[in-house]
């Protein structure tokens, strides 16, 4: 499953690859793990990605070790190991955070690019707003390890449900705008082995009912997709969670 199913990009392209090995060794390894070729086909497989991902002169560079590639080119290796196995989804864990805002609107586009051409869903980890409007489709927004809200990207940014939601959307400052003080979520994310009974948002909540201590919100509809949230329950009194209602 792992691999050849899923793919993973992670933060850090230097963390990811092993520093001892050439990338060349390192794909063709995993080529050869996961697809039923011979080591001659497996190279040339693996030349074929790096091609794919951007990388210069690929044939080359199958010899070089990691840190002999810049971040975003080491990106683009991770990128290639990920999409070896041509793996139906992707988990792309914060894939841009460690590099320069030059290098991540290209590692965007070229995972955007693949994704596309390789039919390949891509799940996209990420604090990056921008990023989210310019590359998702479906948003699912997470609090306290826990589904907040889901919907189509244009809803969740233009038009949010979830109160945590229109937090973190309110939080992003406008360009032409001069305030005094920039919009906050008052009060701090829970620890996860204290997160409190009912809703886990409820302490930082304008818009708390009493329910919302007590029991905690399934993902209901609302808008175009769903949000955890008592203020979309039509029903009333309706409890969501089974296992009672001071379960996290
Ligand atoms: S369930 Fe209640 S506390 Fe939680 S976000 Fe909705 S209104 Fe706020």
């Amino acid at each position: 499953m792992r691999g050849k199913r899923i793919g993973a990009i992670f933060q850090d392209p230097l963390t990811s690859l092993n520093p001892l090995f050439t990338v060349g060794e390192q794909l063709v390894e995993t080529v050869l793990a996961h697809l039923d070729l011979d080591a001659r086909q497996a190279h040339a497989r693996a030349v074929e990605l790096l091609a794919e991902t951007g990388i210069p002169a690929p044939e080359a560079r199958m010899g070089h070790y990691p840190h002999q590639f810049s971040g975003g080119m080491r990106q683009r290796v991770v990128i290639a190991l990920a999409l070896a196995a041509q793996p139906r989804l992707i988990i792309a864990d914060e894939p841009t955070t460690a590099l320069d805002v030059s290098i991540q609107a290209q590692i965007i586009a070229l995972l955007k690019r693949l994704a596309r051409e390789h039919g390949t869903a891509v799940m996209l980890i990420t604090h990056d707003m921008g990023v989210i409007a310019e590359t998702a489709d479906r948003v699912a927004v997470m609090y306290a390890g826990r589904l907040a809200e889901l919907g189509p990207v244009r809803e969740v940014i233009h038009a949010p449900r979830h109160p945590y939601t229109v937090g973190l959307m309110g939080s992003i400052p406008r360009l032409g705008s001069t305030p005094e003080r920039l919009v906050q979520i008052d009060g701090a994310m829970p620890r996860l082995n204290a997160i409190p009974p009912g809703c886990a948002f409820n302490p930082r909540c304008e818009r708390r009912l009493a329910r919302c201590t007590l029991q905690r919100p399934a993902p209901m509809p609302a808008g175009a997709g769903l949000a955890a949230c008592w203020l979309y329950d039509e029903i009333g009194g309706r409890e969501h969670d089974d296992a009672g209602p001071d379960a996290r």
